[in-house]
C-alpha cells in the first residue's frame, strides 16, 4: 500500500560507512539492511550489514582512543556533553522527523519525548561530574573510581536516540570509549549522532558506529575479548545470549529489558478521579504506540469498579487518533515494523480464542488509516491471570484490564510475573500509595503519574535485567572502583 502522505518520497538514502577512529569508513560489508517507514511501508534507506572486521576496527580504534580519554580532565569530558545537548536542541525539529520517519512516533510526541529526554540526560550527567564522589577515603584507604575500559553499547529501536544517550552520556562522562552498534530497524538517527559527536569535535576514537544486526554484528562484538563492558537494552531473549556470550570473557554486562508492568488503581479514588487514573494509565501504555518496556499493558482496578474502569478505558484508548504521524494531531502512529505489526496481531487472536473479550480496537488498522503498519488501540477484558496476553510483553497498543478484590491480591497480581521493569499506582491517600508502591517488585514505580526524574536510577527486578540507567546508579554503572591502601 502506498500512502497520501505529508512526508517526502525520496530516493533511499544509501550509506556505506560506518564512524571508526573518528573517520567515516566504507564497511568492508557490501550488503546493506533496508531501513522502512512503517507510515509510507517505503524503504527510506539502506545501511551497512556490517562485518566482524568492521567490529575489530572499532573495537581497536576504541582501545587506542582509551588512555588519552580516560586521563582527559572530567570537566572538559563534561563540556562534550553539554555541546552536545546543545545541538540536539538546534535541531530538535530535524532530528525528531528522523525519528518520526523510521520509527512511526508522531512528531510533536517525539520532540518532546525523543529529543527531550536525552537533551535532559546530557546535561544532567555533566552537571553530576561536578558533584560526584570521584575519589573518596576509607580509614587508610583512597577509593578511586575509574573508567571501566572499551564500552559496546547494544540498543533497540524504540528510543532510538534516548537509549543511545542513557549509555553513550555515563560511558564518556565516566572515561570510557565506546562502540554502538544501534537497531539495524531505526540506525538514522545513531548516525545522526555520530556526525554531531564529530562535529563538536570529540577525539578520534572515543566513540564508535558500526552497524548491522544483532545475531551476527552484535554477537561479534559482544564476544571480542578487547571489550570490557556490553550494556543492552532489548528483549530478554537477546539479553540472555548476551550474557551467555560475555560470561565467555569475564565482561560486565548491564542489560535493560522488558516488561509487563501493571498499574494499580486503588479504591479510595472518586469517580472522577478514578476515571483520570485510567485514562492516565491508557495513555502512559499507549505512547509510542505501546512500544516502551515501561508500558502499563496490565491495568488493575477494585472488581466493584470493573464496569467504570472499562468505560474509562475505552473513551482513553478511542480517543488516541491514528494517522500520518507527521501530522498534527496525530496520537497513534504505526508499529515499528510489519513484523511487530504481525506479533502484535498474533498475541491479540490468540487472546481472543483463549476468551479474552475485546472491550475496544482489535487487531485490524483503525478505521481511516491508508497506509502503515497499524494495530487498533485496544483494550482487553476477561483474562486469564495466566494466559498469555496476561504475562509476556505484547509492545503495542493493548492493555488488559483486571479486577482484584483486595489491596494484598492487587499486589500478588501486579507481582505475579516474570518481569520487574516498572508499575504505576493510583489513590487518593498518597502515603497509602507509596506504601502499596513500595510492595511492588519493579526497579521503577510512579505514584499519581509521578513525573520522570533524570537523577532517578532506572531499572528491572527479576527477568527485566541488572543494573541500572540515568543518576549516579547510571554513572557507576560504568566505573570501576580501585582501593589504593596507605
Ligand atoms: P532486540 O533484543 O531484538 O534488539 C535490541 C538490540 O540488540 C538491537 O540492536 C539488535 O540488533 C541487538 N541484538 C539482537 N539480538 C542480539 C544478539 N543475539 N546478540 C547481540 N545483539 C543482539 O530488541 P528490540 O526488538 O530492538 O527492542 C524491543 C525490546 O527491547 C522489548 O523487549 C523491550 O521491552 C526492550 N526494551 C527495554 C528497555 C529497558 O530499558 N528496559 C527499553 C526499551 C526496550
Amino acid at each position: 500500500m502506498t500512502a497520501t502522505s505529508t512526508q517526502p518520497s525520496t530516493e533511499p538514502k544509501v550509506l556505506h560507512e560506518i564512524y571508526v577512529g573518528g573517520a567515516w569508513v566504507p564497511s568492508t560489508n557490501d550488503r546493506l539492511i533496508d531501513v522502512h517507514n512503517p507510515y509510507t511501508e517505503q524503504v527510506i534507506a539502506r545501511v551497512p550489514a556490517g562485518s566482524a572486521e568492521d567490529v575489530d576496527a572499532a573495537v581497536s580504534a576504541a582501545r587506542a582512543a582509551f588512555e588519552s580519554w580516560s586521563q582527559t580532565p572530567v570537566a572538559e569530558r563534561a563540556a562534550y556533553l553539554n555541546r552536545v545537548a546543545d545541538v540536539l536542541t538546534e535541531r530538535t525539529d530535524e532530528l525528531a522527523a528522523v525519528i518520526t520517519s523510521e520509527l512511526g512516533m508522531p512528531l510533536k510526541m517525539a520532540k518532546l519525548i525523543q529529543l527531550g529526554t536525552p537533551i535532559g540526560t546530557l546535561k544532567t550527567y555533566a552537571k553530576l561530574a561536578e558533584d560526584f564522589a570521584w575519589e573518596t577515603e576509607v580509614g587508610n584507604s583512597l577509593i578511586v573510581r575509574e573508567p571501566i575500559g572499551v564500552v559496546a553499547a547494544i540498543t533497540p529501536w524504540n528510543y532510538p536516540l534516548h537509549q543511545v544517550v542513557a549509555k553513550v552520556a555515563p560511558a564518556l562522562l565516566a572515561g570510557n570509549t565506546v562502540v554502538l552498534k544501534p537497531s539495524e530497524i531505526a540506525p538514522l538517527i545513531s548516525y545522526e549522532f555520530a556526525r554531531i559527536l564529530d562535529e563538536v569535535g570529540l577525539p578520534p576514537g572515543v566513540f564508535n558506529l558500526i552497524s548491522g544486526a544483532g545475531p551476527e554484528i552484535g554477537q561479534a562484538l559482544v564476544g571480542h575479548p578487547d571489550v570490557d563492558m556490553v550494556s543492552f537494552t532489548g528483549s530478554g531473549r537477546a539479553g540472555r545470549e548476551i550474557s551467555a556470550t560475555a560470561a565467555q570473557t569475564v565482561k560486565r554486562v548491564a542489560l535493560e529489558l522488558g516488561g509487563k508492568s501493571a498499574s494499580v488503581i486503588l479504591d479510595d479514588l472518586d469517580n472522577e478521579a478514578f476515571a483520570k487514573a485510567i485514562k492516565s494509565s491508557v495513555g502512559q501504555c499507549f505512547t509510542n504506540a505501546g512500544q516502551r518496556c515501561t508500558a502499563f499493558s496490565r491495568i488493575l482496578v477494585p472488581g466493584e469498579r470493573l464496569d467504570e474502569a472499562l468505560t474509562a478505558a475505552a473513551k482513553a484508548a478511542e480517543s488516541h487518533v491514528a494517522g500520518d504521524p507527521m501530522t498534527e494531531g496525530t496520537r497513534l502512529g504505526p508499529l515499528v515494523s510489519e513484523a511487530q505489526r504481525d506479533r502484535v496481531r498474533g498475541f491479540l487472536t490468540r487472546a481472543v480464542a483463549s476468551g479474552a473479550r475485546v472491550v475496544t480496537g482489535g487487531p485490524d488498522a483503525p478505521a481511516g488509516v491508508e497506509s502503515g503498519y497499524f494495530v487498533s488501540p485496544t483494550v482487553l477484558t476477561d483474562v486469564d491471570l495466566d494466559s498469555e496476553i496476561a504475562q509476556e510483553e505484547v509492545f503495542g497498543p493493548v492493555t488488559v484490564v483486571l479486577p482484584y478484590s483486595t489491596v494484598d491480591e492487587a499486589v500478588r497480581i501486579a507481582n505475579d510475573t516474570q518481569y520487574g521493569l516498572a508499575a504505576g499506582v493510583y489513590g487518593a491517600d498518597s502515603d497509602a500509595a507509596v506504601s502499596v508502591a513500595k510492595r511492588l517488585r519493579a526497579g521503577q514505580v510512579d505514584v499519581n503519574n509521578g513525573r520522570w526524574n533524570w537523577m532517578a536510577p532506572f531499572g528491572g527486578y527479576k527477568q527485566s535485567g541488572n543494573g541500572r540507567e540515568f543518576g549516579t546508579a547510571g554513572l557507576e554503572e560504568f566505573l570501576e572502583i580501585k582501593a589504593v591502601q596507605r
